[in-house]
């Protein structure tokens, strides 16, 4: 089968940082545990895992000398707590996720009320929200719940995107804040990189060559899932974690699979899928009916 993959696809600048600067760190002899996925991709958090640098839930649980914070960033609160138990850091934050940290809080300092369109439960939300009054900030996805809140209370609102999210898809969160409040400003904080694979999954999923798409990324990641949601748009598309993950049966009367993976996978995860792909040989419905 022939295989084509998106003109952008897998590993942003942020990510291939967050994951050199660790091989690097172990490459010197360093030890240190990374605190929560250091990627949402269960390949890398495993392969970390086997060059001895593994997985923690909590700061408290880091015996080793080091502790790594994530591409997605934590609390400001967190290298305080870090050095209070002794460690040291590794900090592989993305600068862009930094770009937020620093100009929300800009923001807050210039008396605006923060509204960050994002996930609650997601790390990068976390690490801007957490420390803050929790009267000085809301957390909104939903219209509906966009509209249960006086905003008109608020003489200045600033509005951040988590960095992942595809801000068109959330213009009516923004458009029932704008209608009720005040002053409303856009934070520009979509992340290019992400935008970049979105738009190229959607060229992909208009393409009339494309007869099926597979997505490749980790369960737990967010971007990957927006990736398959564009891709269903268009095409039949299939989300896997990894090669073990195709079946064949997917690709019945098929000539050409697209091919895209998120910003969390591998480059080497990426190639074993595309190898397996070109591999299938795909019986054509016809032949099958013979
Ligand atoms: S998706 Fe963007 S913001 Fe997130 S780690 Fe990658 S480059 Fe940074």
């Amino acid at each position: 089968m022939r295989v084509k993959r998106a003109a952008k696809y897998g590993f942003c600048s942020g990510v291939r940082i967050a994951d050199l600067k660790v091989k690097r760190f172990v490459a010197a002899g360093g030890r240190g545990a990374i605190l929560g996925q250091v990627v949402h991709n269960e390949r890398v958090v495993d392969e970390m895992a086997r060059l001895g640098v593994r997985t923690v839930d909590e700061i408290a649980s880091v015996a080793e000398p080091t502790i790594v914070f994530s591409a997605h960033g934590v609390p400001p609160s967190f290298h305080q707590e870090a050095r209070s138990h002794g460690l040291q850091v590794l900090d592989t934050t993305c600068k862009f996720v930094y770009d937020i940290h620093r100009e929300s809080k800009a923001a807050l300092a210039d008396g605006y009320h923060l509204v960050f369109i994002g996930d609650p439960k997601h790390r990068e939300v976390i690490g801007y929200t957490r420390d803050l009054d929790p009267g000085s900030y809301h957390i909104v996805s939903k219209v509906a719940a966009a509209e249960t809140i006086d905003w008109s209370q608020f003489r200045k609102i600033k509005i951040f995107y988590q960095t992942t999210l595809n801000s068109a898809d959330y213009d009516d969160v923004v458009h029932a804040i704008e209608q009720h409040g005040g002053s409303v400003e856009r934070g520009d904080t979509i992340c290019y990189a992400t935008k970049e694979n979105q738009d190229a999954a959607r060229a992909l999923s208009r393409d009339p060559e494309v007869d099926v798409i597979v997505v490749i990324g980790g369960k737990q990641s967010a971007n990957t899932k927006h990736l398959w949601e564009i891709c269903r748009e268009g095409k039949p598309a299939y989300l896997v974690q990894g090669a073990g993950d195709v079946d064949p049966a997917w690709f019945e009367g098929a000539t050409t699979v697209g091919l895209t993976a998120g910003s969390s996978t591998p480059d080497y995860v990426i190639d074993e899928v595309e190898e397996c792909l070109a591999a299938i040989e795909v019986p054509t419905i016809s032949a099958r009916r013979a």
